[in-house]
């Protein structure tokens, strides 16, 4: 069974948010159940320099519409995972980001780079591929991918199967009626069981439509999409399609998230030794420039800061957080007004707020080690990644019951005490009540050490590797192709 996974991001080389994380652990661990898996993604800046002499396997022209001519490459990631890279120095060879320019605005062509990413996928599972390897499944991952179930649809119906996998419905790449022909789609796409949406044509519903099995990455976030409140529009197709879908939890990667072998931090530790995470927080505090008091409960936060985060709920808070009394160091980036927000209560707080705006790998995983409590106040969350390294490094999360926080996080209370069940807390409405309450109990309970090492210890001894939902993607994956056989 040969699949192709396509992706627009891969950790290390292009990441930004949980997708590039997890594109990049579920590959292996396909691998090693014996799947020959390749994954298909665009030759970034990145990419280029890591492998500057990828030897070309094929040529591609005449894809269609505008779509340009375009070569791929061929790679392997350091843990073996094939890569086939999509090489186009015009469309992925820029400065900036993978989806935004330089002045943060969307790149005006994303249709035609994101378009030419699905159509590859759909030709390498279609009889036109060149390559001694043709796959059976094409897996699209989000919008940028998502127009493969539709081109194979459309342009070759014997090809492979589909799965897409949505990481966040937020995000659907909407553009232009005039994109359909320049996306080498045909005039029947237009319609409502196409990829027209509104008088838009969607990438994400042309997955939505065509894909044999659609997945995303947790269970809750699976049933919450189905209803208007979550949904974005396409509730009423994912209701529709609700047989075909499923949710399949993220897993984390346990060799690059684990405190007793994390090369960033001033200690490791583990259950056992657990008193270096101490050592942990007092140089965070000191590298933060937060007065090193090991009396205080420390908050961290590690974080894209948009509104779906509700982290402006923990800026509202910031007098009321100081007052428990307890510190706070966030690590994040995204709008402007809430950067701002951030910038501004570290100032008014000095010695008990500190925050960094940016994208910072290493202070990430010093804020996990050396925080107390982590915060996760999502309006809606996918799946989430944060809360599964904070459990796995002894900080209990304080999260809102959504998409996979509520899946991971179980609050505190006597009745999860007594079954042996808590490792965090849990809230239910987006607003600074309950969240303001939530990181009341969250301080108090720190504050009791038998009871917080309960906590720490149901968190760090979960199971939060990629095995579970690697053996299920499978499963997709064989009943897709004993159904064609
Ligand atoms: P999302 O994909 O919605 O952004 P996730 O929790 O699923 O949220 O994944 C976010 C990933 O990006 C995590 O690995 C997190 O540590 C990382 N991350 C987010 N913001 C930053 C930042 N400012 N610096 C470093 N890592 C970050």
């Amino acid at each position: 069974m040969k699949v192709l996974f396509a992706t627009p991001e891969f950790a290390p080389w292009v990441k930004t948010g949980g997708l590039g994380d997890m594109a990049a652990s579920l590959a292996p661990a396909l691998r090693s159940l014996g799947i020959d898996l390749r994954v298909l993604l665009p030759c970034y800046p990145a990419l280029q320099k890591a492998f500057p002499d990828a030897p070309l396997v094929a040529q591609l022209a005449g894809l269609g519409g505008e779509l340009p001519d375009a070569a791929l490459r061929a790679a392997v990631s350091a843990d073996g995972v094939p890569l086939l890279l999509l090489d186009h120095p015009d469309f992925y060879r820029r400065p900036g980001g993978p989806y935004l320019a330089p002045n943060g605005r969307d790149w005006i062509d994303n249709h035609l780079r994101f378009g030419l990413l699905s159509r590859v996928a759909a030709w390498l599972g279609s009889p036109a591929c060149t390559l001694d390897w043709r796959c059976d499944i094409v897996h699209s991952n989000d919008w940028q991918t998502a127009l493969a179930p539709a081109y194979l649809h459309y342009l070759a119906p014997e090809g492979a199967r589909s799965v897409l996998t949505l990481h966040n419905l937020a995000f659907q790449g909407l553009f232009e009626q005039a994109t359909l022909p320049q996306l080498g789609l045909p005039d029947a796409a237009w319609q409502i069981d196409g990829v027209e949406f509104y008088d838009r044509l969607s990438f994400l519903k042309g997955g939505l439509q065509f894909a044999d099995r659609i997945t995303t990455v947790s269970p809750t976030y699976a049933q919450e999409i189905q209803t208007k409140a979550h949904g974005m529009g396409l509730d009423g197709l994912l209701r529709k399609r609700h047989d075909v879908l499923s949710g399949i939890l993220n897993g984390i990667d346990t060799a690059a998230w684990n405190p007793a072998e994390d090369r960033f931090l001033v200690e490791r530790y583990d259950l056992r030794r657990l008193e270096s995470k101490a050592a942990n927080k007092a140089a965070l505090q000191k590298e933060m420039g937060l007065d090193i008091r090991a009396d205080l409960p420390l908050f961290g936060v590690v974080s894209r800061l948009t509104e779906q985060k509700g982290l402006d709920l923990l800026a509202q808070l910031a007098d009321r957080l100081v007052d428990l009394p307890a510190q706070l160091v966030a690590l994040g980036s995204g709008d402007a007004d809430m950067e701002l927000d951030f910038a501004e209560i570290a100032r008014c707080h000095p010695g008990h707020i500190a925050c960094v705006i940016g994208f910072d790998e290493a202070l990430a995983h010093r804020i996990e080690a050396g925080a107390d409590i982590f915060v996760m106040p999502s309006r809606f969350e996918p799946c989430g990644l944060n809360q599964m390294y904070s459990l796995r490094y002894g900080t209990p999360p304080v999260v809102r019951a959504t998409g996979g926080l509520a899946d991971t996080v179980i609050d505190c209370n006597q009745t999860t005490l007594g079954e042996d069940r808590a490792n965090g807390f849990v809230f239910n409405r987006a607003t600074t009540e309950d969240l303001g309450d939530a990181l009341r109990r969250a301080a108090e309970t720190w504050r009791k050490p038998e009871l917080w090492q309960r906590l720490q210890r149901q968190g760090m001894t979960a199971e939060f590797g990629w095995q579970e939902s690697a053996n299920r993607y499978a499963a997709i994956y064989r009943a897709l192709v004993a159904r064609r056989d």
